[in-house]
């Protein structure tokens, strides 16, 4: 039974490729010597989105990154098992588009080349929120529609050609391993599908879990003596529904999409995307409880309701190319590693292991590449404490995200947690700014690009446009706060 790494590596569904010796350690002596953090070997557990991406992070700082997944790795930009969203509609968000470039250079122009489609999210896209529908204009703000699997297998495709990184599929990480006096994760114990075996011990000097929402993180930490993560979990009870039809040019005037957000009073959504030149994705959601059609003609009726007449016209006419495939998504939930006081240093978390949120905001996959992009900036300044920075720092991106949707999620009647009198009134703030924007371009954009993680929320709430909300609805607005 193989209990280190390097024959761990020599069998099973491995992939290693070639390593340039002399080029590596010339760029990992360089970062050595003073840190505190040994950077020989770091491990990722989830080749989704958010470990990929975490890889490509520690390439740059780890002599060697391996990547282990318990899924078979498709050849292939199609849906598997481990990453059930896969077969729900997903967009990329203009600052996600932006993170993923920056990332992997030309990623965007890759993923074009292959079928997905970019457009201007307030040009292209028809906006609608409680009865009000945003200007449109050109705006500059780029988006890009895909399907979920091609961009993982193009981010796939990408990380297997970094020298450092191997992917081992088919293998699961049952828990972690750690030091002695239980002040640092130096490993992982995994079992390969393969051998059925009761697991081998993998030597890390850094644990990434990206293992997602049913992360087993918090349980293995616990096992260890360590406190659980104060979570915050809000209860949405999101149903998703997802269904493929082809896409003829003629088809909503080829615009990109359109969104029929959902309202406190009215809990039903719909929305679609292009998500392929010749291939769109259909959405129905409901938050609360209410189930979802699946017969054609109450999908009609169910996006006639919501007042999607093009989303109707889409689902009577265009020929189905899936059968409609639904999730439920119960609640957001976010994990406060950086409120906890003891942590062990060699262990991180990311993605939505770390943070879950409601998918209609479209913002996990941009957080991801974002929580990258700043652990590559953390270990570039130094290396020690790198948990405690890690965390402190990954919770101020997350607040912006995580307090959009919950605050829009805390104005539904089912979900159960108090908005503040801060919340309430900015969200009576921004209904007006919804009715103002529907006929002023530049409120429209300035929300799109709060919506797009390019600013924040604040944004909306400067006198300039504090004055446009004002001249359009004729009424005071209480001031900024
Ligand atoms: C319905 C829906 C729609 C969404 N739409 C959008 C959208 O439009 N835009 C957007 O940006 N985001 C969207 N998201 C969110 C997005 O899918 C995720 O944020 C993104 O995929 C990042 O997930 P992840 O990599 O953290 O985890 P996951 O994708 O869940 O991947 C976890 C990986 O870990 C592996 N794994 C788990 N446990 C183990 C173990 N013990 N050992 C080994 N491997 C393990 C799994 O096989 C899997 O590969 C949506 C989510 C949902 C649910």
């Amino acid at each position: 039974m193989p209990d280190r790494l390097s024959e761990f590596g020599e069998i099973g569904h491995v992939r290693r490729l070639p390593v340039c010796a002399q080029q590596r350690g010339a760029a990992h002596r360089s970062l050595r010597g003073s840190m505190g953090l040994s950077r020989q070997h770091a491990i990722v557990i989830g080749a989704s989105i958010a470990g990929l991406c975490a890889a490509r992070a520690l390439s740059e700082f780890f002599e060697r990154v391996t990547v282990i997944d318990r899924d078979e790795l498709p050849a292939e930009p199609v849906a598997r098992r481990g990453v059930p969203q896969s077969r729900q509609l997903h967009f990329l968000l203009a600052r996600g588009r932006e993170a993923f470039d920056e990332l992997f250079p030309g990623m965007s122009d890759e993923l074009i080349g292959a079928g997905a489609v970019a457009a201007d999210m307030q040009a292209a896209v028809n906006w609608n929120f409680a009865g009000h529908r945003l200007r449109k204009a050109e705006s500059g703000l780029i988006g890009i529609g895909l399907s979920r699997s091609l961009l993982e297998f193009t981010v796939r495709s990408r990380v297997t050609q970094l020298p450092p990184v191997t992917l081992v599929e088919r293998c699961d990480v049952m828990d972690l391993l750690v030091d002695p006096d239980l002040r640092r994760v130096t490993g992982v114990r995994a079992r390969r599908h393969a051998d059925g075996s009761v697991g081998s011990a993998l030597d890390a000097d850094l644990v990434v879990d990206a293992s997602g929402r049913g992360t087993r993180g918090a349980t293995w930490l616990e096992a260890l003596g360590y406190q659980r993560a104060p979570e915050e979990r809000l209860r949405i009870q999101l149903a998703y529904q997802t269904r493929s039809y082809s896409r003829e040019p003629e088809d909503l005037a080829a615009d990109f999409g359109s969104v029929y957000a959902p309202y406190p009073e009215q809990t039903r959504s719909a929305a679609i995307n292009a998500v392929a030149v010749d291939r769109f994705m259909v959405v129905l959601s409901t938050c609360g409880g209410e189930d979802l059609p699946a017969r054609e003609e109450a999908m009609v009726e169910f996006a006639e309701s919501v007042g999607g007449h093009d989303i109707a016209e889409v689902i009577r006419t265009a020929p189905p190319l899936t059968e409609p495939v639904l999730m439920r998504f119960p609640e957001s939930i976010r994990r406060r590693y950086e409120q906890l006081d003891r942590f062990p240093e060699g262990y991180l978390v990311v993605g939505d292991a770390l943070c879950s949120f409601n998918p209609l905001y479209g913002q996990g996959m941009t957080v991801a590449a974002l929580e990258a992009l700043l652990l590559m900036s953390l270990l570039r300044e130094q290396a020690d404490d790198l948990a405690h920075r890690f965390f402190s720092a990954a919770s101020g991106l997350l607040d912006t995200p995580w307090n959009l949707t919950t605050s829009g999620d805390m104005q539904f009647a089912h979900v159960e947690g108090e908005p503040s009198a801060e919340m309430l009134e900015m969200e009576e703030y921004f209904q007006r700014y919804r009715e103002a924007a529907a006929n002023d371009a530049v409120l429209t954009g300035a929300l799109l690009r709060v919506f797009n993680l390019l600013d924040e929320p604040s944004r909306l709430s400067e006198p300039d446009l504090r004055a446009r909300v004002l001249q359009a609805t004729g009424r005071a607005t209480a001031p900024s706060s």
